[in-house]
C-alpha cells in the first residue's frame, strides 16, 4: 500500500471512530485499522451524557432519538442495601445499544471519506529517528503490511499492543469488570427502575472474598425489559487499604454469582432472568498516563482507553475518548495550515502543552480528582460496611454537590 495518509487510526472503537469522523469532515485523508470484523467488536460502555460534542459528531439529537432511557438520576445503595439515595446528575444521560452506536459512527466516518480495513491487526509502529511514521499490521491471511502516514492515532483501548513500549503497564491502569446482559427479568419490572443503580461493596464485606478490593455492582435498565449489569472493582485506593488484593478470574465470577443470588436488592433483578451475554473485561480508569505523545518528535498520539482516560467512575470513557480524538485531529490540522511537514520541528512539546491547557484535559483531571477523593472517603476512611452505612447521608450530600 503506497498511499500516505494524514491519519492512520488504529482501532475502530468510539475513540478511533470519532477521530475518523472529524478528520474526514475536515478534509483529511485517513484509514482506520480494526482487528475485528466490525467496529467495536466487543460491547463496552452504553450510557453517555448529552455533551455538545455528541450532537456535533453523531448528528443533532441522535442520542435523544436513539437512546432507550434518560437516567439522569443515579440511585446509590449503601452496603447490603440498608439505605439508598437518589442523586441528580443534572444533565440528560442516555442509554443506547453498543452495536447501534458503532454502526452509526462507522457510517458517518465512511460518509466523511474515511477508509476502513477490518480483520487487520496492528502489530507495531514504524519509527524513523525519534518520530513515528506508520504502522505494521497483519491481515486475515497473516500477511504483514506497512502503512505510512503523518500521524498515527493509537486508539486500541485496553488491548493496545504498543503502549508497553512507552511505559504503559496495563495492570496499573485497568480494573477488572464484569459486563452482563439479561433479558426478561420476571421478578422486577425494569421500566419501573429508570435510574442507574449502584450497589456499594466496601472492603471486607463479603465473607466469600474477604480480601476483595472495594467494588461497585450496577444495573442499567434498558428498553424492552433488558438490562445491562456489572461489577467493577475500584482500585484507586489499592495501595492505601490494607489486606486487599486483585482477585483472579475464578474469584471474580464467584463474587458475581454470589451478588446476583444474595446481595439484597441487587439480586432481585436476576431472579428468573435470562442471561444473554457475560464477559469478564476491564475498565481502564485507574491511573492517568500523562505522556499522550510518547515520541520526542511526535507522529504518534495515544488516546482513549489506551492511556486509561475513562472517567474514574467508569461512566464517561466514551466522551473522553471522543473528545480527545476530536481535539487532536483539529489541533494537527490547524498546524498543517502553517507547516505542511507537521512533525518536522518540535511540535510535540507545544502540542502536549496545548492539550494540558485545554478544556478536555482539565475536565478529565477534575473528574479524576473528585472521584479519587470520594472513593478515599468512602472506601479508605469509612472502609467498612458499618461505617459506610453510618456516614451515608453526609457522604451522599457531598456526592450530590460534586455531581
Ligand atoms: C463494562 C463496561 C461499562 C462501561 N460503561 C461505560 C458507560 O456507561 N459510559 C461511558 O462513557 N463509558 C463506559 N465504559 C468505558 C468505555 O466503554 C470506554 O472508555 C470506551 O469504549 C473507550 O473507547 P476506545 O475506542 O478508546 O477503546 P475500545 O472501545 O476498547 O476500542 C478499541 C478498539 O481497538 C480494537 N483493537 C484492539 N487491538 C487492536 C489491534 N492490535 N489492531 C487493531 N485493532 C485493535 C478493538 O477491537 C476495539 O474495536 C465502560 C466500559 C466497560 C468495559
Amino acid at each position: 500500500m503506497n498511499e500516505r495518509y494524514d491519519f492512520i487510526i488504529t482501532g475502530a472503537g468510539p475513540t478511533g471512530l470519532a477521530a475518523a469522523i472529524t478528520a474526514g469532515r475536515l478534509g483529511a485523508s485517513c484509514i482506520v485499522l480494526e482487528k475485528g470484523c466490525r467496529p467495536g467488536p466487543e460491547p463496552r460502555g452504553e450510557s453517555i451524557a448529552q455533551y455538545e460534542l455528541m450532537d456535533e459528531l453523531l448528528g443533532r439529537d441522535w442520542l435523544k432519538n436513539n437512546a432507550s432511557n434518560d437516567p439522569s438520576f443515579r440511585r446509590f445503595h449503601s452496603p447490603m442495601d440498608r439505605k439508598n439515595t437518589l442523586i441528580d446528575v443534572h444533565k440528560p444521560y442516555y442509554f443506547f445499544h453498543w452495536r447501534h452506536l458503532m454502526d452509526h459512527m462507522k457510517a458517518l466516518a465512511i460518509e466523511a471519506g474515511a477508509k476502513f480495513l477490518f480483520e487487520s491487526e496492528v502489530l507495531d509502529l514504524i519509527e524513523e529517528g525519534k518520530c513515528c511514521t506508520g504502522i505494521k499490521y497483519k491481515d486475515k491471511q497473516n500477511h504483514i503490511h506497512e502503512i505510512k502516514g503523518t500521524t498515527v492515532l493509537g486508539c486500541m483501548g485496553h488491548k493496545d499492543p504498543l503502549g508497553k513500549k512507552f511505559g504503559i503497564i496495563r495492570e496499573k491502569i485497568d480494573c477488572p469488570t464484569i459486563k452482563y446482559y439479561t433479558t426478561h427479568a420476571p421478578r422486577v419490572n425494569i421500566s419501573e427502575h429508570p435510574n442507574l443503580q449502584f450497589y456499594m461493596i466496601p472492603p471486607k464485606m463479603l465473607e466469600i472474598a474477604p480480601n476483595l478490593p472495594p467494588a461497585v455492582a450496577y444495573v442499567f435498565p434498558l428498553a424492552d425489559g433488558e438490562m445491562e449489569a456489572g461489577l467493577m472493582l475500584r482500585l484507586g485506593q489499592l495501595n492505601s487499604i490494607k489486606n486487599i488484593e486483585i482477585p483472579d478470574d475464578n474469584l471474580m465470577h464467584k463474587v458475581w454469582d454470589h451478588l446476583t443470588q444474595r446481595y439484597p436488592g441487587f439480586s432481585e433483578f436476576f431472579k428468573g432472568a435470562q442471561t444473554n451475554y457475560k464477559k469478564l473485561t476491564v475498565i481502564s480508569n485507574r491511573q492517568l498516563f500523562k505522556n499522550i505523545i510518547p515520541h520526542e518528535r511526535g507522529g504518534l498520539i495515544l488516546l482513549g482507553d489506551t492511556i486509561g482516560f475513562s472517567e474514574a467512575n467508569g461512566s464517561s470513557g466514551l466522551y473522553f475518548g471522543m473528545a480527545q480524538a476530536d481535539f487532536w485531529v483539529r489541533l494537527i490540522l490547524k498546524r498543517r495550515k502553517i507547516q505542511s511537514d507537521i512533525w518536522s520541528e518540535n511540535f510535540a512539546a507545544t502540542a502536549r502543552n496545548d492539550y494540558q491547557k485545554g478544556s478536555v484535559y482539565k475536565y478529565i483531571k477534575k473528574s479524576y480528582r473528585d472521584i479519587v477523593l470520594a472513593e478515599k472517603i468512602m472506601f479508605k476512611f469509612c472502609g467498612s460496611d458499618r461505617l459506610l452505612n453510618r456516614w451515608w447521608k453526609p457522604l451522599m450530600a457531598l456526592l450530590q454537590m460534586k455531581s
